[in-house]
């Protein structure tokens, strides 16, 4: 994995620091996904930050599980975010699941009470609400804050036994119901769920809470810098108190970062689950969805995803990141590595008339004009040919260079044909074009008697083969759509997907499979898709476009 991400950034300088002032010999950083969903661009970015941080300072990373929320997590889950990791180029070096530590949070737990820093309280969540207060309202002890340790210890362990309902009872930190962070204000620590956990089955009936797991997992796992999103900014005061009354060994530092957040994107676990749910899209590996898997069938490469990341930067402070950029560097990631290739989305047959009727020939094309290397392949020739539908124009604006009546342009890497007639349907549609071509303007001949305006692309009628190209538009319309009162789902664009039965020259995709990406002349990068694609049928996902108005700044 590509260290650039953490060139240079306030994590980073911390790290530095930590390692030059001999705190810490070693880093051990962590990602901690939790299993209720498959992973999204922003978590590649963690990804990235804490795989490509341990790297370059030869730490660790751990791979863990934050399964504490026995609801709605799933092994499903579980072993899709494994393949994003490996895939973005994560090598974890130990693998966790937080369940595994539940004994040991009970423990700890039971340690807080002893200490007179937990009891067990009976307000109803409602009641709860209330005695919190405000941000400006301090908030009010429960009347059951002051119960004896035994009697503590007693109900506690009555928790665990299932002796009560769901909500009937919590475990509470005593820290400070006065506090200016409402996080403080005795915070639960575990609540009552009588479900059946993904890993640890029934054995348990009572959870903790992420603000006490959390910490607890980094420091059982000797985590030195637990980087997380800003939102838990306000949680580390909490985090700290955890690790420090709980008598932990090791010491994390909780550092947080501004999450990632793109243009006409949404990135929450949550809402892509309901667009899963609710049937908008075609499963979390949609290629319009932002999460891992998505983007991978698309045909996002890890090393564009890396390269996007880097450029976007690690800061303390939130901003919205066009989505646009993220194309921009898989387009320069596709442009050496995709070989070219012609294919026609919108076929319109085109004739040349005074092309020999059962002649062909083996012209010979560059497989990437970028790139001399990637050598040359033999395409077929004939008198019948599919050029796109847009390539040609009965009657022209000005301006248009390509195909109509009288005006003629170079078959890319074939001949000059000249637009002598057309057929039409009943509807007036154009439905052939004839043309004839002149044999002296082969292509590499070195013809240089005049000069034409317009290349096109082409495949020949006979020997091409079908194929369906899907093409992709922002799933949502709106720029921000995390910021906007109206629901993400009024926000569909309804042209997000368009499906084309168009063909494909023979030679380039001969050896075609799942996940091979091709730049087609003029319509862009394209990847095989893993999912539609058959036996018979190569099924197409435009990647991006070849050109974009988009800048890097
Ligand atoms: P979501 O809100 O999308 O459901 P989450 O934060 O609940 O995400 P977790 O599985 O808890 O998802 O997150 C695992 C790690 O990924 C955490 O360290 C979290 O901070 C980080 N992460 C999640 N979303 C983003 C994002 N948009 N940008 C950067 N990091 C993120
Ligand atoms: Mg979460």
């Amino acid at each position: 994995m590509s260290n650039e991400i953490n060139s240079s950034n306030f994590i980073r300088n911390i790290v530095v620091e930590d390692l030059e002032s001999g705190k810490h010999k070693e880093i051990i950083t962590r990602f901690p996904p939790e299993p209720n969903g498959y992973l999204h661009i922003g978590h590649a970015k963690s990804i990235l930050l804490n795989f490509g941080l341990a790297e370059e300072f030869k730490g660790k990373t751990h791979l863990r599980f934050d399964d504490t929320n026995p609801v709605k997590e799933d092994t499903e889950y579980v072993e899709s975010i494994k393949e994003d990791v490996k895939w973005l180029g994560g090598n974890w070096n130990e693998l966790f699941f937080a369940s595994d530590y539940f004994d040991e949070m009970y423990n700890r737990a039971i340690l807080l009470i002893k200490k007179g820093k937990a009891y067990v309280c009976d307000l109803s969540p409602e009641e709860s609400k209330e005695y919190k207060g405000t941000l400006t309202k301090p908030g009010i002890e429960s009347p059951y804050r002051n119960r004896s340790v035994e009697e503590n210890l007693d109900l506690f362990e009555r928790m665990k036994n299932g002796e009560f309902a769901d909500g009937e009872k919590v475990l509470r930190a005593k820290i400070d119901m006065a506090s200016a962070n409402i996080n403080m204000r005795d915070p639960i620590i575990y609540r009552i769920s009588h479900s059946t956990h993904h890993n640890t089955g029934d054995k348990w009936c009572i959870y903790p809470m992420y603000d006490f797991a959390h910490p607890l997992e980094d420091a059982i796992e000797h985590v030195t810098h637990s980087i997380c999103t800003l939102e838990f900014e306000d949680h580390r005061p909490l985090y700290d108190w955890v690790v420090s009354e709980c008598e932990m060994e090791a010491t994390p530092r909780q550092i947080e970062f501004a999450r990632l957040n793109m243009t006409n994107t949404v990135m929450s676990k949550r809402k892509l689950k309901q667009l899963v749910d609710e049937n908008v899209v075609d499963g979390w590996d949609d290629p319009r969805m932002p999460t891992i898997c998505g983007l991978r069938r698309k045909g996002c490469t890890p090393e564009a995803l890396k390269n996007f990341c880097t450029a976007i930067g690690v800061a303390k402070a939130n901003s919205i990141v066009d989505s646009q950029m993220l194309d921009y560097f898989i387009r320069e990631d596709l442009q050496l590595k995709a070989p070219l290739a012609m294919a026609v989305l919108n076929p319109l047959k085109l004739v040349i008339t005074n092309y020999p009727e059962n002649e062909s020939e083996m012209l010979v094309i560059e497989n990437n004009a970028k790139d001399e290397t990637q050598g040359t392949r033999e395409v077929p020739f004939s008198r019948e040919l599919y050029i796109e539908k847009e390539d040609f124009m009965e009657i022209p604006p000005k301006k248009y260079f390509r195909l109509f009546p009288g005006n003629e342009v170079r078959l890319k890497g074939a001949y000059f044909v000249k637009c002598t007639d057309i057929i039409k349907d009943e509807n007036g549609e154009v439905i052939e074009v004839h043309c004839t071509y002149d044999p002296e303007t082969k292509s590499g001949s070195g013809f240089t008697g005049r000069k034409v305006k317009g290349t096109i692309h082409w495949v020949d009628a006979k020997t091409c083969i079908p194929a369906e190209f899907r093409l992709y538009e922002p799933l949502i319309l709106d720029d921000a759509p995390e910021n906007e009162g109206k629901h993400f789902l009024e926000q569909i664009n309804p042209h997000s997907m368009e499906v084309l039965q168009g063909f494909i020259e023979p030679t380039a995709f001969k050896d075609a499979k799942p996940q091979d990406k091709f730049q087609m002349v003029r319509n862009g990068f394209f990847n095989v898709d893993t999912k539609y694609t058959t036996s018979d049928k190569l099924v197409f996902n435009r990647i991006v476009p070849l050109k974009s108005s988009f800048k890097l700044s």
